[in-house]
């Protein structure tokens, strides 16, 4: 019996006769451990995870400890030892991205035979001098300072700094949150740093590797990197990624005076709470309502956060900050210790 794709019933294969195999939904929490978590990644963790159990993902934990002047495995336990505290728990065992960089090669390698890398030693200062951009703002690395000479282009020399030559031209996001978004990678960031002078992997560079490598389907993270997802699809595309992640760029928690919650900030640092006696459901309770998603401070189980997340409450957490600017308050702060 001829089937038409109307009735075709879900079991039957398609792509002619090969079974089509779905990846499984995963997500994952991308700490850098270079200090402490703040509320501000507590709340993006905790809605990535409720909407992870919510929906069924499968969620990844990723140390990103390539910064070898900051990161550190104390580091790394911390982050986990104030996510467990929480309730918030992970598939698998935890992955550290200097545990192996041999995918990182192999990605500059394939990279360089598109022609795509060039190396650069250029500090942040000689590239700002030579085009006469001020101090502040992110520093746009152009076309016009690639090397000309051949023997600068591809991927010798492992301790030397190295860059991706962007492409011109529009590269579009579609956020599940924040909409549809034009970028112009080449004009706002320009040439990114793929490999530091340190002989490391650059950020771009090692997150786009390992979301592809660990099968990652939905990127959960602040809205401050929604720039990057535009540049990640790019080197995505270049390494034969073929269609971007969903993205899920969520707005993020600011102080009083209007400053994102920042390491430094000892305040609103879980280990510095929890040391104080802080029980991890006022601060579970504390991120729902600044999400907007209880109606007052009450103390929750981490659990019960994933009944209340659904993709509406975290489209209308973003609505609402256009009205309702997140902030955190000394009152939020006195309820947390009460
Ligand atoms: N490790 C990055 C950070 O802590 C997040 C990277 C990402 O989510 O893509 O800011």
């Amino acid at each position: 019996m001829m089937v038409t794709s109307d009735q075709k019933p879900d079991h039957l294969p398609e792509n002619d006769g090969q079974p089509r195999i779905e990846p499984a939904p995963t997500t994952r929490l991308a700490p850098s451990p270079t200090g402490d978590l703040h509320l501000g990644n507590a709340r993006t963790f905790l809605l990535n995870w409720a909407a992870a159990r919510r929906l069924g993902w499968r969620i990844i934990l990723r140390h990103e400890d390539l910064d070898s002047g900051r990161a550190s495995e104390e580091g790394c336990r911390r982050i986990e030892a104030s996510l467990h505290w929480l309730g918030i728990e992970w598939d698998g065992p935890s992955t550290r991205q200097s545990e192996d960089l041999s995918p990182y090669l192999e990605a500059m390698r394939r990279l360089s035979e598109q022609g795509l890398v060039f190396q650069s030693d250029l500090s942040r200062r000689d590239i700002r001098e030579a085009v006469g951009a001020p101090h502040g703002g992110e520093l746009v690395f152009p076309a016009t300072l690639r090397p000309s000479d051949e023997k600068s282009w591809g991927f010798e020399d492992q301790t030397a700094g190295h860059r991706f030559a962007m492409p011109e031209g529009q590269e579009t996001v579609r956020d599940e949150i924040e909409g549809i978004h034009h970028f112009n990678p080449a004009r706002e960031g320009g040439d990114l740093v793929l490999w530091t002078r340190g002989g490391r992997p650059g950020y771009q560079l090692a997150v786009v590797v390992d979301d592809l490598a660990q099968g990652v389907t939905d990127v959960v993270r602040g809205n401050d990197l929604l720039a990057s997802a535009a540049r990640q699809q790019r080197l995505g595309t270049a390494l034969g990624r073929v269609a971007p992640p969903r993205w899920w760029h969520l707005p993020l928690i600011h102080d009083e005076e209007g400053r994102r919650l920042a390491k430094r900030d000892g305040d609103s640092g879980l280990e510095s709470l929890r040391a104080s006696g802080v029980p991890p459901t006022r601060v579970i309770g504390l991120l729902l309502y600044l999400a907007g998603i209880l109606p007052r401070r009450i103390p929750l189980e981490a659990a019960e956060a994933i009944e209340l997340i659904d993709v509406d409450s975290l489209q209308t957490l973003s609505k609402r900050e256009d009205t309702t600017p997140c902030r955190l308050t000394a009152e939020d702060l006195t309820w947390l210790r009460s």
